[in-house]
């Protein structure tokens, strides 16, 4: 197959992408810029070389109505010329927040019921970390013990040092391992691909078998020692949109339970309609992916970002539930975190109106029915593809897996570069689409991915030809 080698040749010679750095920014490559970016409109990016990129995965799944939507810049002039563009949140609350939290509190039939909002997701889980240790410490029977959190392996929560200490991914762990936290050991991730014993074990041998090895990890740290068990109800980045297992949260929240530990939920990537969860009569119009049958029960906390704001300006959200709520009421009676733009008013109505878009136009409901598509069609165009090991994913998050051999599943190497050689191939012309490059999905280190996170608002065109470009791009790299 064309290796990066090739690949970087390739791109040297076509002078399309990648060209040598120039610029002031300190851009993830030192070497090479990336593509500049001039205009953008609906599920499109206009580069300044007159190319027109589909965004399908709207960033990181982040532009869930695509991008410069009139509705949202509207909202948000209005909230510049006649509204509040900024103040600080310990001393005035804003309409645009508080209308926003009880949208959230209220989308959870008030399960949760406050939410704190940060500038990223990364932030979000700083305070969901701070949060669920505060809680213990003001407990009317304080546990101050209690330090340890559980995560997973091969998981990302964001890359601030507090973040990445309770994420197992071990590539993204490495440089900054003595820095991370001592107090988070980690389980296995419940992955259907690579972690069951055999294509024998069933749903529920295998759930089985991770509440236990949660169990072992609890009774070795010491019960009474953990904080919480943090987890994301549909893999994003780290694994490429994996579901988890019907029944597996439900057992995760009994061993919680049993040891009085909290559940941290984070839906940063996957929450906010991503998923398409199907309605209930609990919550005929769901919106987090914990409300899909296949998780089934609530978390003590949950963090939101990316489709939150839609990318339109930089929101994240932590949730938290009545009883932590009440506890630190009777307590302190504050939450000890806080940062200069938490609860940025602007910020807030931009997600605000996202949110209201999102509810008021039904596309959580489109992100069934397109998700439903865009699944079928991939499957049907690739899984008998060599090195496609698997195709997973829920709502419009879908995952592409790739192995050098399908049979034993055995993953391509970090120097392969896969994954980023299919993005950059899929850059150029003539496919001119944009996915979500991913890797260690088989161990932290080893295996690629892709990630196909297009807009809430696709139509059964975008995603035909979304699968016909990624299948020609697939096709073509190999
Ligand atoms: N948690 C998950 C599941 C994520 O996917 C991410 C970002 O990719 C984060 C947390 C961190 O969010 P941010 O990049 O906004 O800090």
């Amino acid at each position: 197959h064309n290796n990066t080698t090739d690949l970087g040749s390739l791109i040297h010679k076509t002078g399309l992408t990648s060209k040598k750095s120039t610029s002031a920014v300190l851009h993830r490559s030192l070497h090479h810029d990336p593509h500049q970016a001039v205009h953008a409109k609906g599920n499109y990016l206009c580069l300044s070389n007159g190319q027109k990129i589909f965004d399908a995965t709207g960033g990181a799944a982040v532009a869930c109505l695509g991008s410069n939507d009139e509705r949202v810049a509207r909202a948000l002039i209005q909230q510049l010329t006649d509204g509040v563009s900024y103040c600080h949140s310990l001393f005035f609350a804003t309409v645009a927040v508080e209308q926003l939290a009880s949208l959230l509190t209220s989308s959870t039939n008030n399960i949760m019921t406050r939410a704190f909002f940060t500038s990223s997701g990364s932030e979000a889980i700083e305070a969901a970390l701070k949060m669920a240790r505060q809680y213990f410490l003001e407990k009317q029977q304080p546990e101050p013990q209690r330090t340890h959190f559980i995560g997973r392996e091969q998981s990302y929560h964001g890359t601030t040092v507090g973040a990445l200490g309770v994420g197992g991914h071990r590539a993204r762990r490495k440089l900054y391992e003595p820095m991370l936290s001592k107090n988070a050991s980690f389980v296995s991730a419940c992955f259907s691909y690579r972690g069951r014993l055999s294509v024998d074990e069933i749903d529920k041998a295998y759930v089985a078998r991770l509440e236990a090895e949660l169990e072992a990890e609890f009774q070795r740290v010491g019960p009474r020692n953990v904080v919480a068990f943090i987890a994301e109800p549909v893999v994003g980045a780290a694994l490429g949109c994996v579901p988890s297992v019907p029944g597996y949260f439900a057992a995760m929240r009994r061993v919680c339970d049993k040891h009085g530990a909290l559940l941290i939920m984070d839906e940063i990537m996957c929450g906010t309609g991503r998923v398409g969860p199907a309605p209930t009569a609990a919550y005929p119009n769901p919106l987090h992916a914990w409300q899909d049958p296949s998780v089934g029960v609530a978390p003590d906390i949950m963090t939101m970002g990316k489709a939150l704001g839609g990318g339109v300006l930089p929101v994240a959200a932590m949730l938290v539930n009545e009883r932590i709520v009440n506890v630190l009421a009777q307590g302190s009676g504050a939450f000890s975190h806080g940062q200069t733009y938490q609860a940025h008013p602007l910020a807030c109505r931009a997600a605000l109106e996202v949110q209201q878009i999102i509810k008021n136009d039904d596309l959580v409901s489109n992100v069934r029915e397109q998700g439903a598509l865009l699944g079928k069609l991939l499957k049907r165009s690739l899984a008998d593809h060599p090195c496609v090991g698997d195709i997973r994913g829920q709502g419009l998050f879908w995952g592409i897996e790739f192995v050098q051999d399908k049979a034993i599943k055995e993953p391509f190497n970090p120097a392969d570069g896969v994954a980023t050689g299919i993005h950059e191939l899929g850059m150029r012309p003539p496919f001119n689409i944009s996915i979500y490059p991913g890797n260690g999905s088989c161990d932290g280190e080893r295996g690629d991915h892709i990630l196909l996170a297009p807009a809430f608002n696709v139509t059964k065109a975008d995603i035909e030809h979304v699968v016909g470009t990624v299948t020609r791009v697939i096709e073509t790299y190999f």
